[in-house]
């Protein structure tokens, strides 16, 4: 036993402790465990950003439909699947195929055609995570049957109330959390994940964000801090002065905090290291994994379109290998979440 409880209070209070040997305590038994459990080693999925067309509004990223400024892309067929041949070459275990939300019949049969042919070129052999918004269960199914093997949907804010702020009215919580038992029910090793330092967000909402992962038994997550974007709606309530975001240090704090009480509540889970952690600090994804991640996602899209998926601002500058220290990676290994393992 460990002497960080995980009781919604416990948790509110851990969030809540700043002090500097509590924090450190807490990221060096968030490892251990981990490496008792899973391992030392941290296993790659290379992100394949295919495209920043999105149908939706969320309030606080760069690439919504309401955001004129963006310059959108799509990238050809052949141009992914040279990508994740490249990446399987370079021995990555497996790759995340992200985008913005598209439901129209052009976009859902490419996604098909696409995993097909990635499971082709790599001989099977590489993993596909998909990360591509809300679907009907019969596209989660297709996806599944032509090879995806794990989808990663964030919850964004467990707390309704909370999402409802941070999304139009359109846009639905239940709907959300309906399609993560879609995933479940289709097969796929389920992630989801919060921002982290949200406007109007309380150590009780971030508690409950943990609780709801561990409710869910969830295979994966990946959470990280919330990032302004200047032409969201967000950010433009947040400096009219009506509501404020912790500082960037506290935020960075914050997010590291939410991975190692996670990896104490669920040993056996893949916890990613997130991109968004490196803007906030270049060290950001290795402090990340001494505090109990064990999944790092470089970004593989090519260069030509990496500048203009930006959900945040600071993406673009970063690059494309995290700094990771003396970390031990598993290369050519799929790295599958040990949890789904042991529920199936
Ligand atoms: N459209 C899909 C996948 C792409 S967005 C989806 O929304 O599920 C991937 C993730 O980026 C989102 O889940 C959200 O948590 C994160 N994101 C978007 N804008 C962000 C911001 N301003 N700061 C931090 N994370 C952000
Ligand atoms: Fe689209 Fe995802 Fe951004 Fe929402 S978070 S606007 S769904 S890309």
């Amino acid at each position: 036993m460990n002497n960080f409880p995980t009781d919604k209070e416990s948790l509110v209070k851990s969030l809540e402790n700043r002090d500097k040997q509590f924090v450190s305590e807490l990221f060096a038994a968030a490892n251990v465990i981990k490496e008792k459990t899973i391992g030392k080693k941290v296993y790659l999925r290379g992100l394949l950003e295919i495209s920043n067309i999105c149908e939706k509004n969320c309030f606080y990223c760069g690439i919504r439909r309401g955001n004129p400024l963006a310059n959108r892309y799509e990238i050809s067929e052949d141009a992914i699947v040279e990508s994740a041949g490249n990446a399987y070459e370079k021995g990555y275990g497996s790759i995340c195929i992200q985008a913005g939300e598209r439901h129209d019949e052009a976009f859902i049969s490419k996604v098909t055609r696409i995993i097909r042919r990635i499971k082709e070129v790599s001989e099977g052999q590489l993993g596909i995570t998909l990360s591509l918004g809300e679907q009907s269960l019969s596209v989660y199914k297709k996806w599944f049957e032509a090879g995806a093997h794990r989808y990663l949907l964030r919850i964004e804010a467990s707390n309704p109330a909370l999402y409802g702020k941070l999304h139009p009215a359109d846009h639905s919580h239940a709907e959300r959390v309906k399609c993560l038992g879609y995933l479940r029910e289709a097969g796929y090793q389920v992630g989801t994940g919060v921002m982290i330092g949200l406007p109007w967000q309380t150590a009780g909402d971030l508690a409950d964000d943990l609780l709801f992962m561990r409710d869910f038994d969830i295979d994966m997550v990946g959470m990280g801090p919330y990032l302004p974007h200047e032409d969201t709606p967000l950010t433009k309530i947040c400096s009219s002065g009506e509501v404020s975001i912790p500082s960037r240090e506290e935020r960075l704090e914050l997010s590291l905090k939410m991975v190692a009480l996670l990896r104490i509540m669920m040993p056996d889970i893949n916890i990613a290291a997130t991109t968004a952690l490196e803007v906030l600090d270049p060290k950001g994804r290795e402090k990340a994994i001494l505090a109990g991640a064990n999944i790092v996602m470089p970004n593989i899209t090519p260069t030509a379109a990496r500048g203009d998926y930006n959900l945040y601002d600071g993406k673009k500058n970063l690059t494309e290998s995290p700094a990771l220290g003396e970390i031990e990676i598993g290369y050519n290994q799929w790295g599958d979440s040990l949890r789904f393992k042991s529920r199936v």
